[in-house]
This record gives C-alpha cells, sequence and structure tokens, in this order.
C-alpha cells in the first residue's frame, strides 16, 4: 500500500455505534470503533518519531472518546478533533485502509 491510495467514498461518524463507518472505492466497508482511531493517532505526541514505539498509553484514552469535528487535510488525509481535545492527529488514507483491513 502506498499513499495513492484512493480516498474513501464516504466516512461517516456514527454516534451511536461510537464507530466510524469508511467506504472505499473498491467495496470495502470497515466499522472502526472511535477508540481504536483515537489510539492509533500517528502524532508524535502519541508515537514517538525516531523509535515508531507509542508514547500514548491505551487506558489514557477514555472510553467515551468521540470525534468532535472532522476535517480534510488537503486530498490525502483526514484530521481529527477528538473528544479529549487532542487534534494533532493527521490520518492518511493509506492509514486508515490499513486500519479498516485490521478490523475486517
Ligand atoms: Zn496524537
Amino acid at each position: 500500500m502506498t499513499d495513492s491510495t484512493l480516498p474513501p467514498k464516504s466516512l461517516k461518524a456514527l454516534k451511536d455505534a461510537n464507530a466510524f463507518e469508511i467506504v472505499w472505492p473498491d467495496g470495502l466497508v470497515a466499522r472502526l470503533p472511535f477508540k481504536f482511531v483515537r489510539y492509533e493517532c500517528p502524532c508524535a505526541q502519541c508515537i514517538d518519531e525516531i523509535t515508531g514505539v507509542r508514547i500514548l498509553r491505551p487506558e489514557s484514552v477514555p472510553d467515551d472518546i468521540s470525534p468532535t469535528e472532522l476535517g480534510y487535510s488537503g486530498n490525502y488525509a483526514l484530521k481529527i478533533v477528538w473528544s479529549d481535545r487532542h487534534s494533532s492527529g493527521i490520518y492518511t488514507w493509506d492509514r486508515l485502509r490499513r486500519l479498516s483491513e485490521a478490523v475486517i
């Protein structure tokens, strides 16, 4: 997989299911729990940039975590503002695609 991953056909935050529903151009539909996506945040506060080791501890992510704001970063990524006010993570389509394949 490369950064040329096509953007999702649709991406919704399902508040009732506490998950994102992502429909990919090839038909793959994935539900990614908010907590899982929050934990997979790729920013420098959550992952050590040099070692690649995750700094974020799972227990520090609230169970009721949810996105408060979704935005696009160019045409290659999703920017999520979380209810714990964390907002520095940029989720590229490539990353979301890999997460999607991990949960199905
Ligand atoms: Zn982060």
